[in-house]
């Protein structure tokens, strides 16, 4: 008898050797059509590899990750045969699947590949898709395959790093790769295809290498899939935050200033300030302190840290001192600052918690090819905390932080997130510092934490920094994109090498636990996956404009005056309009800008002391005296969450 183990736990038997497709089949028939692809032990295979021993199976379809990447694996299988149909000179290299679709790196050699390229393509490889051709995987000597691809260097340095024994080609109709497998069980299901895009990548990433033609591509089971999958793209180029942060006001790039420094413009830094004052009254209620470091540090600093080994020669290089030759270092994280902030007071175990938040800015070096908009800048603002407990408070501090970070994504649109929780690697333990026991204590604690909050979570194992576990959010935008938003990790590594202590009720010194958390990350990515999850039209309560005053002549200017000083007395921030355009036109604009209200004043609202409300997306809601919009203004802006209104 052959046991397989599925996911679920459940154990199915079989006479003899059998294989993933016949093991969906003894379920149901609707699981054996669409299953796809399988991990068999932990690797990924195809669905007719025959099973000889206890095995655990996982059986994949298209909605599954894994079922993805092996359809867009085998699809890059498709585009290789395409390209070298239509150029057979073209040398191949690498092809994986990555997060949308798949790629084919490939040297054209002189002749570049252009857009105008791309649907011949695409016509090619849904036609040979439709002979519905297997993939079939067949081991080769080291010698056979260096013989395969003699005139192919890319390949030849492939197939030279792979041991003997281990390398296996796969051939689908009339074409072969180089290929481990894990392929989808024909390629008749592959019913749509586009080609995204072609450009320049370095073989093996590295600049000294030559360079190939990246080309990207995406597939699908169905064609409506496509067409969804393109206007969301579409979507996703309309609400990109660098058109938009432009549109809007909200931030700038200055050749003169330097790539990758962001400057906030007015609108932006009111946002921005809005954003840091809404977190910095939930830390307050949570007991935190604010605390105030430079923007650089000596060099010593960070070797006592530890940052200067690691990352050191690829960072900012010191700056020194004309006379006394220091060096400094331009700020690349707050946390030993903090550290020494910590050691400027001695403390007892009934002094700890201390929890020191700073929206510190810290400077890192990022190649200029690798910057993008606010998501991948120079410079930029962390929303910072270290928080320094004994090991039996970390549980408690950790779902502190956990409610912090709900109230954050809660109030901020973000419904849909998972947690991931990075532990040990069970079989590798030498490779973290601290002791078993307080790992023990600490790992326990994310997870009791995170379970008592009702996290959605994943758990992996391995994934955990050498100096503690940490929990990661991922969140869910508009557009079903997923993106890593705050982080909160356990640290055993600093309190060591900085020495901190603190005053057990025993009289004995004793270690702190550190933990480092930012919920939004930092300011500017945080900023970047508003501006494209709202497309620019934020909640109330932080839009940076929230109304503006139309009168309807310049006769009532003194009057639209005098109702945006009783709005801003109240922290309602707007502008008048006061240009010599048609109120017609002046609310189009608005609407344009995404302005929440518009206020429209002549004379009724002069003589009555009233304001006609107009709110964008609701149209007309009718003259109100000031006083009620101020209260309906309030009543609207209220952060829909509470802190901790979970627990
Ligand atoms: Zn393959
Ligand atoms: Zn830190």
């Amino acid at each position: 008898m052959l046991k397989i183990t599925l996911p679920d736990g459940s154990i199915r038997e079989y006479e003899g050797a059998v294989t993933p497709l016949q093991v969906a089949l003894s379920i149901s028939d609707g699981l054996a059509r669409n299953t796809i692809s399988a991990v068999v032990n932990g690797k990924q295979t195809e669905v007719d590899t025959t099973i000889t021993e206890d095995s655990t199976v996982q059986l994949l379809t298209w909605n599954d990750d894994m079922g993805k990447k092996a359809f867009w694996h085998s699809s890059a299988h498709l585009l290789a045969q395409a390209i070298m149909e239509f150029y057979p000179e073209a040398k191949l290299t690498i092809g994986p699947a990555i997060a949308n679709g798949f790629y084919y790196d490939v040297d054209f050699g002189g002749e570049p590949l252009s857009e105008k390229d791309f649907e011949k393509l695409e016509k090619k490889i849904l036609e040979n898709a439709k002979k519905n051709s297997t993939f079939n995987l067949r081991e080769v000597s080291k010698a056979d395959a260096l013989k395969e691809y003699a005139d192919n260097p890319f390949k030849t340095e492939l197939i030279e790093n792979l041991p003997d024994g281990e390398i296996t080609f796969v051939t689908h109709d009339n074409f072969t790769d180089l290929c481990r497998g894990g392929h989808i069980p024909s390629t008749g299901i592959v019913k749509a295809v586009k080609i995204l895009n072609a450009a320049g990548a370095y073989w093996r990433g590295d600049e000294k290498n030559p360079q190939l033609t990246r080309v990207y591509g995406v597939s699908f089971p169905k064609q409506k899939e496509l067409t969804e999958y393109l206007e969301r793209l579409e979507e996703a180029k309309r609400r990109d935050h660098r058109k938009l942060g432009k549109e809007l006001g909200i931030f700038a790039f200055s050749e003169k200033v330097g790539a990758g420094l962001p400057l906030w413009l007015p609108k932006g830094a009111a946002l921005r300030k809005k954003l840091e004052e809404f977190l910095s009254k939930a830390q307050k209620k949570q007991g935190y302190e604010f605390v105030i470091s430079p923007h650089i540090g000596a060099k010593e600093l960070y070797v006592t840290s530890g940052h200067w080994d690691k990352y050191g020669a690829d960072s900012f290089q010191p700056i020194k001192t004309p006379n006394e030759g220091e060096e400094f270092l331009l700020k690349p994280m707050n946390c030993p600052h903090h550290c020494e902030i910590y050691k400027a007071q001695q403390w007892s175990y009934k002094d700890l918690p201390k929890r020191y938040a700073e929206f510190g800015t810290v400077y890192r070096y990022e190649q200029s090819g690798e910057l993008h908009g606010l998501t991948r800048v120079r410079g930029f603002t962390q929303d910072d905390a270290h928080l320094f407990c004994t090991p039996d408070q970390l549980l408690q501090e950790f779902e502190k932080v956990i409610d912090l970070v709900l109230y954050v994504f809660g109030s901020l649109g973000f419904a849909d997130f998972t947690a991931q929780i990075s532990l040990r690697d069970k079989e590798n333990r030498d490779k973290y510092i601290g002791s078993d026991e307080n790992w023990e204590k600490a790992e326990n604690a994310i997870v009791t934490a995170a379970k008592a909050k009702g996290l959605k979570t994943v758990t992996e194992y391995g994934e955990a920094a050498f100096y503690g576990p940490k929990l990661d959010f991922m969140v869910k935008d508009a557009l079903g994109r997923s993106w890593q938003l705050g982080t909160i990790q356990v640290d055993y590594n600093l309190p060591e090498r900085f020495d901190l202590w603190y005053n057990g009720s025993d009289n004995e010194k004793h270690r702190p636990v550190m933990i480092h958390r930012a919920p939004f990350g930092s300011m500017e990515r945080f900023i970047a996956i508003l501006i494209e999850n709202t497309a620019g039209d934020f909640p109330l309560w932080l839009s940076p404009e929230q109304f503006t005053i139309l009168p309807i002549s310049e006769k009532y200017s003194d009057y639209a005056k005098k109702v945006s000083e009783s709005l801003e007395i109240h922290d309602i921030c707007g502008l008048i309009d006061d240009r010599n355009e048609k109120t017609g036109k002046k609310i189009r604009d608005a609407e344009l800008k995404k302005l929440p209200f518009m206020l429209i004043v002549g004379e009724n609202e002069e003589n009555n002391g009233t304001i006609s409300v107009r709110r964008r997306g609701e149209g007309d809601l009718g003259e109100m005296k000031v006083e009620d919009f101020i209260s309906y203004f309030k009543e609207q802006a209220k952060p829909a969450f509470e802190l901790g209104a979970n627990q």
